[in-house]
């Protein structure tokens, strides 16, 4: 997607009412990254019409001067002019894809930081928004693994999965069908290398799968674990972010709890 000489186009991460009638909305496009801007009269206004709503895609004319709020510490802000909606979200009627979409949201609020041009950021989120909405809702967990994976790639931290942090035989070449995650090396550990049998248990498949969940765009990848497996692998990833994100391990990553459900068939 790209943006015109006008206006910025951006996906809705988060709204929130400011005084009466103002409301902020954080926003996420190719060329500013993560941002918050200020529309007046964004309550009620006709002529935001749905581009302020949650997943939206929408074209954004901006005044470029900062505003900042007395009250609002965490951000400078920009304002709204006006707003026209691009893409709406096929998101509607799934509970799965709804939290699936609202953990990728929570991500990016908590690990991209602010006013920093990220696009690699903006085309996976986007590229994961829509794998969501195109695929069976009882895929939407193994995109949100795909997803944090890929921004673990970014922000430099992410796992090592090819060899057994010990013996550095490959998956192919270990014994059994499991290994053993190790979340403050970010790495795993086979069963031979593994008498004790402590840590997080993963499949090989989970681990194939993440695997190729770092190599290849999130609408290529062939999934082979089941989703219980990858509610194994959420587990993991979630402690791997707590371990190695600064920030994270004050509070989980809200949106993620609505995905780890026991009653989804395997
Ligand atoms: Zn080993």
């Amino acid at each position: 997607m790209q943006s015109s000489a006008t206006g910025e186009v951006c996906f809705v991460l988060k709204t929130y009412p400011y005084k009466e009638r103002d409301v902020i909305a954080v926003l996420l496009s190719e060329k500013k990254g993560r941002f918050s801007a200020l529309a007046r009269n964004g309550i009620q206004s006709r002529r935001f019409g749905g581009s302020l709503d949650l997943f939206t895609c929408s074209e954004f004319a901006l005044d470029p001067k900062t505003i900042r709020l007395s009250d609002i510490q965490e951000d400078i802000l920009v304002q709204v002019l006006s707003a026209q909606v691009k893409r709406t979200p096929g998101l509607a009627g799934s509970f799965e894809k709804l939290s699936g979409a609202s953990a990728l949201n929570e991500i990016i609020l908590r690990v991209i930081p602010p006013q920093r041009p990220a696009p690699e950021i903006f085309k996976l989120y986007s590229n994961a928004l829509l794998a969501i909405e195109d695929l069976p809702a009882d895929q939407t967990l193994k995109i949100v693994n795909a997803f944090i994976l890929k921004i673990t790639q970014w922000l430099g931290v992410q796992p090592s999965l090819t060899r057994c942090m010990v013996c550095e035989k490959t998956l192919n070449e270990i014994e059994g069908h499991s290994v053993c995650a190790q979340v403050a090396q970010g790495a795993w550990i086979c069963d031979a290398c593994r008498p004790d049998r402590s840590g997080l248990t993963l499949s090989k498949d989970t681990i194939l799968d993440a695997y190729h969940s770092m190599l290849n765009p999130i609408r290529k990848i062939e999934f082979m674990a089941t989703t219980r497996e990858h509610e194994e692998m959420l587990e993991f990833l979630e402690k791997h972010l707590q371990y190695f994100v600064p920030g994270l391990d004050r509070a989980p990553i809200g949106a993620l709890r609505f995905l780890k459900s026991p009653q989804w068939p395997t």
